[in-house]
Formats: structure tokens, C-alpha cells, sequence
């Protein structure tokens, strides 16, 4: 029987888990696992807290429905009738300009002005900004094929205004990273392949909307969720594994010969043996553990930055802040230049349905990421005051929270810097020199759930093209 260990039971481990139980169970190659996870709970980022009748979502809040893995998953676990839709029909965005919340004009996908009216009319961006947005029709595609920023990509072709007050925010902000620094191939290769295939971002877009099928069908929600929160992923899918579970036992160790490799944790002196190792930690974990078998491996681990945020969730009774504001949309980004100290706003309870009651509002506030992190690690009482003051500054909510929630997540986002696919390349083709070992997780090739998924999900087939031999 072969014997796999998995490291770090967050989605990117716990899927691995269960794909590699389904696959051994369809094709009859007896395989069996152990998950070894340091913390006492499952589930790593994804954990749901409810008080009363808020459900607050400590990290990720939905499921992105156009990369298809993640609600692949929840339907292979069974969990159909617990997804929920974002609500559309209210999904007004705001971005906050000059401290005023100006709603982000319609017509536009991510950055480019598809529609000319909403954008025409917006007030976000000025006539000139405008104006340099729209020369993207006459400026020639970029010559080199390598990577380059996120923040050099925009200001070339869109400009800068249309990088400070709707790139930034938006894009980068999806990574909570500055967006002079994000690797444009790693996070959005599509824009380089609009450039190179259409001369112009907005003739792409405006090429793909005339494209777009028009039998009236119902177009597919943005993002979906659980009916009792994301963790309820996590429970489902844990219940279903029939593999050994080792909670609060880290990994410190790892060592490999030519039978295999030794997993040593902090909980026993002898090492759990494996014929393979799949590493779902962060890359500065994976690091530490690759580091006596495979040097080079490490060192291009630790070039993979990680930042610091904090979620923090507050619950209202409508009564007392309905007359403030309406909530009337999923929320608001925060260029940099406004210089306030949150980034984003989530008004929860508008995006999703099942998060309060119909007496209630639950909205969720986030700090830090790149170049803000030193209000993650303030204080609970001076952080919530803090939050309080920016939404009432913000928003006009003055009403005090019935309920809160703070989460945060030291080192918990990893940042996809400018070279960052040719370095998950390279960090692949070192990882090959040893049968046996994978890599996954949210340090390597997508951030999200589904594509924690959809990595668990290629570990797998590797893993058994690999080892079918030995099985
Ligand atoms: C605030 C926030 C909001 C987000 N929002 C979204 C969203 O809406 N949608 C979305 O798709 N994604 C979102 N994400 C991203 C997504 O949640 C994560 O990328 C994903 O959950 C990471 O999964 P993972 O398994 O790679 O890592 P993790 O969840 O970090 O799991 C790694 C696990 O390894 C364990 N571990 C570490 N060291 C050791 C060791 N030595 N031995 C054993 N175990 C160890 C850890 O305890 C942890 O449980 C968000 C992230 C954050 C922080």
C-alpha cells in the first residue's frame, strides 16, 4: 500500500486529501494518507463564525464562479442545495474618491470601459483621464513577451489615473497588493493576451461583449457561497475523509532516502513514513522542511513575500443605521492616495443572503496588506476603534455594532511579485528531481479556492501517474 503524507490541512491540503481518496477509490489503486495539520481545527484560512444570527466569514467569504474548481468541489461533496448566489441585482460597487463614496461606473470588467455612457458619465475619473484611457484604442501592444507589473501595464496603456482610482483598488486589491510590484503574467495573463491579440484592451472587451451568447439566459453569479458559511466546506469535507487526521502536531522535519521520506512532527520521536509528501503550507513553512533535501528549492520558497491583514466584522441592527446609509451594493474599495487607514469594505449582508437577519446588517472592514500592515497587529479595542471611526468618517455610521468579530492573518497573504510564474517554474521543475514531493497551495499558481483546488486536483493525477508503478 502507498503511503502519502499530506502537510497543512487548509482547503489546498484537505482537497489533495480528498481527491486522492476518490481517485484510489475509482481506479482501485489502494492509497492511503495522513494529514498532518499544526493547529487544532481544520480548514486554515477558511473559518466561519456565528453569533446569533450573523454568519462571519473570518477570511475568504465566497467562492469565484468563473474559475469552476471550487464549486466543483462543493458539489462533488454534495453541498448543491447549500450554494448561494451572490446577489446581482444589487452589486453596485463604490470606490472612494476625494472622501466621497462615488459608485464605480457601470460597463466596466475589472478596468476596461466597456460601455461608453456609464463610463462617460461617471464622475470617478476626470475628463482627461478619460481621455488617456480611451488613446488605449491607438497605443501599439508592448514589444517584450516577459512580465511586467500590474501598475507599469495600466499607466502604459490606460494611464495613471485609471490605475490609482480602479486598478489599484480593484485589481491589486483582490491580492492586497501594491500594484507597482504584482506580477501581471501571475494574476492577470489575460489582459497580456487581450494586448497582444487585439492591439487594445477596450477593442478585446468590446470584441468579447458582442460575442457573448444573448439567448437569454440567466447569466451565472459573480461568486457563491454556503448557505452557513464557508466552513461548512470544510465540515462536509472532512467528515467524507476516511485517511488519518493528526491535528496540533507541526511538522518540524522532514528527511528523505531512497525508500521514501521520514515526517517528523512535534508530537513523537518516530517519523511517519511516506512515499510521498505533499507540502499545502505556505512557501516560508515549505521552505524550513525542503531546505536538507533540496536547497535551491528553499531559497526560491522564501523570494515569495507574504503580508499581514485583518478582517474585522461588525453586526447592526438596521433600525439604527438604516437611516445612515443603505448599504445599497457589495461595498467599497480604497485607492492609496485617499490615504485611510482600512482598504476595503464588505457590506455582507447585501452581497449574500443567510449572513444576518432581516432586522440586521453585517458588514465586514479590512486593514493591512503591502505597505499597511502595522494596524493588523494593533490592539482589539484601538483596531475596532479605529475601524469605527474610518466607516463613520466613510460611511456616516455612527450607530454602535451589536456584534463584532476580528480575525487576523500574520504573514497569511502570499504576494505574487513580478516574476513570480517563472519562479513557480522553476520551483516545479526542482520539485520533479525528487519523486514523491508536490507542492500546493496558495503560494503558487492562483490565491483563491479554486485554484487551490484545481492544484489538489493536478497533485493527484501527478502523483498517481507517478507512483502507479509503485502502487
Ligand atoms: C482575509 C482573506 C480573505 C480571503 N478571501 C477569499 C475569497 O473570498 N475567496 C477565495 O477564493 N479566497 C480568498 N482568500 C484566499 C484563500 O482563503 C486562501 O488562499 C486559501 O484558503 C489558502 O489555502 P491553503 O490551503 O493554501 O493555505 P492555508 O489555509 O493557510 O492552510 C495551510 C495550513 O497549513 C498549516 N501549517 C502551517 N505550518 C504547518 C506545519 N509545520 N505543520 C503542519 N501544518 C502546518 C496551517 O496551520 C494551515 O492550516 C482570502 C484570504 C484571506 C486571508
Amino acid at each position: 500500500m502507498t503511503h502519502a503524507v499530506i502537510i497543512g490541512g487548509g482547503i489546498a491540503g484537505l482537497a489533495t486529501a480528498y481527491y486522492l481518496q476518490k481517485k484510489s477509490a475509482e481506479t482501485g489503486l489502494p492509497i492511503d494518507y495522513t494529514l498532518v495539520e499544526s493547529e487544532p481545527r481544520l480548514g486554515g484560512k477558511i473559518i466561519t463564525k456565528t453569533i446569533d444570527d450573523f454568519v462571519i466569514e473570518g477570511g475568504p467569504d465566497s467562492i469565484v464562479t468563473t474559475k469552476p474548481w471550487g464549486a466543483k468541489l462543493c458539489r462533488d461533496l454534495g453541498l448543491d442545495d447549500e450554494l448561494i448566489p451572490t446577489n446581482d441585482y444589487k452589486r453596485g460597487i463604490f470606490v472612494l474618491n476625494k472622501g466621497k463614496l462615488v459608485d464605480f461606473p457601470g460597463g466596466f470588467r475589472l478596468t476596461i470601459p466597456t460601455e461608453f455612457i456609464p463610463f462617460a458619465l461617471s464622475p470617478l475619473i476626470s475628463p482627461l483621464g478619460k481621455l488617456r484611457m480611451a488613446m488605449d484604442l491607438f497605443i501599439p501592444p508592448r514589444q517584450e513577451s516577459g512580465d511586467e507589473s500590474l501598475g507599469d501595464f495600466i499607466r502604459r496603456r490606460l494611464g495613471d489615473e485609471a490605475l490609482k482610482k480602479i486598478a489599484g483598488p480593484m485589481m491589486a486589491g483582490i491580492y492586497v497588493a501594491d500594484p507597482e510590484k504584482l506580477s501581471l503574467k501571475s494574476t492577470f495573463p489575460q489582459f497580456m493576451a487581450m494586448e497582444q491579440k487585439y492591439g487594445s484592451l477596450i477593442k478585446a472587451m468590446q470584441h468579447a461583449k458582442k460575442n457573448r451568447p444573448t439567448n437569454g439566459a440567466k447569466p451565472s453569479p459573480m461568486f457563491l457561497s454556503l448557505k452557513g458559511g464557508l466552513n461548512d466546506l470544510v465540515k462536509t469535507l472532512v467528515k467524507q475523509l476516511k485517511g488519518e487526521l493528526c491535528l496540533g502536531q507541526r511538522v518540524t522535519r522532514l528527511k528523505a532516502d531512497k525508500t521514501g521520506f521520514h515526517v517528523f512532527t512535534d508530537h513523537s520521536q518516530t517519523p511517519i513514513y511516506a512515499d510521498a509528501v505533499i507540502l499545502a503550507v505556505p512557501a516560508y513553512v515549505a521552505a524550513d522542511l525542503i531546505e536538507p533535501i533540496l536547497p535551491e528549492l528553499a531559497q526560491l520558497q522564501r523570494q515569495i513575500r507574504y503580508v499581514s491583514t485583518a478582517t474585522i466584522s461588525l453586526g447592526y441592527r438596521r433600525a439604527d443605521v438604516i437611516k445612515q446609509h443603505p448599504f445599497n451594493g457589495f461595498g467599497f474599495l480604497i485607492p492609496q492616495s485617499e490615504q485611510r487607514k482600512i482598504i476595503a469594505c464588505t457590506w455582507t449582508s447585501t452581497k449574500f443572503d443567510c449572513r444576518a437577519s432581516d432586522d440586521d446588517v453585517l458588514v465586514r472592514v479590512f486593514v493591512g496588506g503591502d505597505g499597511q500592515e502595522a494596524h493588523v497587529t494593533l490592539p482589539d479595542d484601538q483596531l475596532l476603534t479605529l475601524v469605527k471611526k474610518e466607516l463613520s468618517d466613510i460611511m456616516g455610521v455612527t450607530a454602535q455594532p451589536v456584534v463584532h468579530q476580528i480575525f487576523r492573518w500574520v504573514k497569511g497573504n502570499p504576494q505574487y511579485d513580478v516574476g513570480h510564474m517563472e519562479r513557480v517554474d522553476a520551483m516545479e521543475a526542482l520539485t520533479r528531481q525528487i519523486p514523491g514531493l508536490y507542492l500546493n497551495g496558495s503560494a503558487y499558481r492562483g490565491v483563491g479556492i479554486p485554484d487551490c483546488v484545481k492544484g489538489a486536483l493536478e497533485t493527484v493525477d501527478y502523483l498517481f501517474e507517478q507512483l502507479h508503478g509503485k502502487a
